[in-house]
């Protein structure tokens, strides 16, 4: 069951309407790292997750984030708002779409659900999450670098914050699993190459703790496969290079 409060978790009141910004701001509306991918993708996960305690997490974020669209949105609507109509020749997307947000991102790309990153474990699904909220944090501050408007530049800060605050609690429920440091989960056990490192960029090769101990530094690698088995292509060229074995 959804309920829907039409007053706002903060407040969104745009100073000076800005049509172009309300452009930018596109970014994080229908965008890949913006707030429609996130409740989608958190909200998605939470069906398929046992844990009931991970699961009300990840119900809670996606609720807030959908919360966050709205933001998105108001903030767009009043960038483009009928007042400042006249400026919308600066942006073709809203004089021909219309005013308001619309589900693309900053360049005219329709959202995607390719954009959501879930399925089948629990562990994968909040690493995926710790990086969906790196990705939403770094657009925000991108967009408040660009920013000149202080009602805007309060809300953007807010929306920026709150995604410190979910990949804080998504680290924390990997941390409560054991799985915050430990990279092995699900069911196969890994092969003897696990703690292996190999050298294969060469030259002004540094060491750090991504490559010493416990990892073994493999510093000159060698192919160990061997060449594959022959095979063949029967729908392939027939007549012959005439190239021989060196
Ligand atoms: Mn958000
Ligand atoms: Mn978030």
């Amino acid at each position: 069951m959804f309920f829907h409060r039409k007053e706002l978790i903060r407040p969104v009141k745009v100073g000076t309407p800005n049509p172009k910004f309300g452009l930018y701001l596109l970014e994080q509306f229908g965008g890949a790292t913006g707030e429609l991918t996130a409740a989608l993708q958190y909200w998605v996960q939470s069906f398929h997750v046992e844990d009931a305690g991970i699961r009300d997490m990840l119900q809670d974020i996606a609720i807030e984030e959908f919360g966050h669209l709205e933001m998105v949105g108001k903030l767009i609507m009043q960038h483009t708002s009928q007042k400042e109509h006249h400026k919308l020749h600066d942006v073709p997307l809203f004089a021909l779409k219309g005013v308001g947000p619309h589900l693309v991102d900053s360049q005219g790309s329709a959202w995607t659900a390719t954009y959501i990153n879930e399925g089948g474990n629990v562990v994968r699904d909040l690493r995926a999450n710790i990086a969906s909220e790196a990705g939403a944090r770094q657009t925000y501050e991108a967009l408040i670098h660009q920013c000149d408007d202080d009602g805007t530049r309060k809300t953007l800060v807010h929306l920026l914050t709150r995604e410190i605050t979910h990949a804080q609690m998504f680290m924390k429920a990997l941390d409560a699993m054991g799985k915050l440091t430990d990279p092995m989960f699900g069911t196969i056990e890994p092969d003897e190459t696990v703690d292996v490192v190999f050298n294969l960029s060469q030259g002004e090769d540094m060491r750090g703790p991504w490559n010493t101990k416990p990892f073994e530094y493999i510093a000159d690698p060698q192919p160990k496969g061997g060449m594959p088995p022959k095979t063949s292509n029967p729908d392939d060229e027939k007549s012959s290079s005439g190239a021989v074995a060196a």
